[in-house]
């Protein structure tokens, strides 16, 4: 029999092991509690690495002044923000169809100058890039 004495690595209480072979605990109950805590900390390190990787993705976008992870959220906060106002939105499949609308039309109205001698408004030629004067009704318009 042996008389030395191990340390509990769950407690840290000196205890005697009751076999030869080596036994980290003193009982039952701290090698379960010490196989827990070990669960419990590899369960919770998904979450706690997530703001760390926000934080990486904010730094390659060179988003400047990220410190820590509060920080960061504020930064994701503000950023998301940013992207949503009316200015930035994303273009809708309505805004493309009135871009193309927009774009197949040749003469564009023109607000800034006065109609012509005959009465007829200017429009902004888009093949001809010269400014043409028509009577509206005409053309589509
Ligand atoms: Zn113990």
């Amino acid at each position: 029999m042996e008389n030395y004495l191990y340390t509990c690595a769950y407690c840290g209480k000196q205890y005697k092991p009751r076999r030869r072979r080596k036994q980290k605990y003193c009982c039952n109950s701290c090698r379960t509690n010490a196989f827990n805590a070990k669960k419990k900390i590899s369960l919770a390190k998904p979450e706690t690495t997530q703001p760390e990787n926000q934080l990486q993705k904010i730094d390659k976008m060179s988003w400047a002044g990220v410190g820590n992870a509060a920080a960061g959220t504020l930064a994701v906060n503000a950023l998301s923000g940013l992207l949503t106002r009316e200015e930035n939105k994303p273009a809708t499949k309505k805004d493309i169809k009135e871009i193309k609308a927009l774009l197949s039309k040749r003469y564009h109205e023109v607000l800034n100058m006065d109609l012509d001698s005959y009465g007829s408004e200017p429009y902004y030629d888009m093949e001809t890039k010269n400014i043409v004067y028509l009577k509206s009704g005409n053309y589509g318009i």
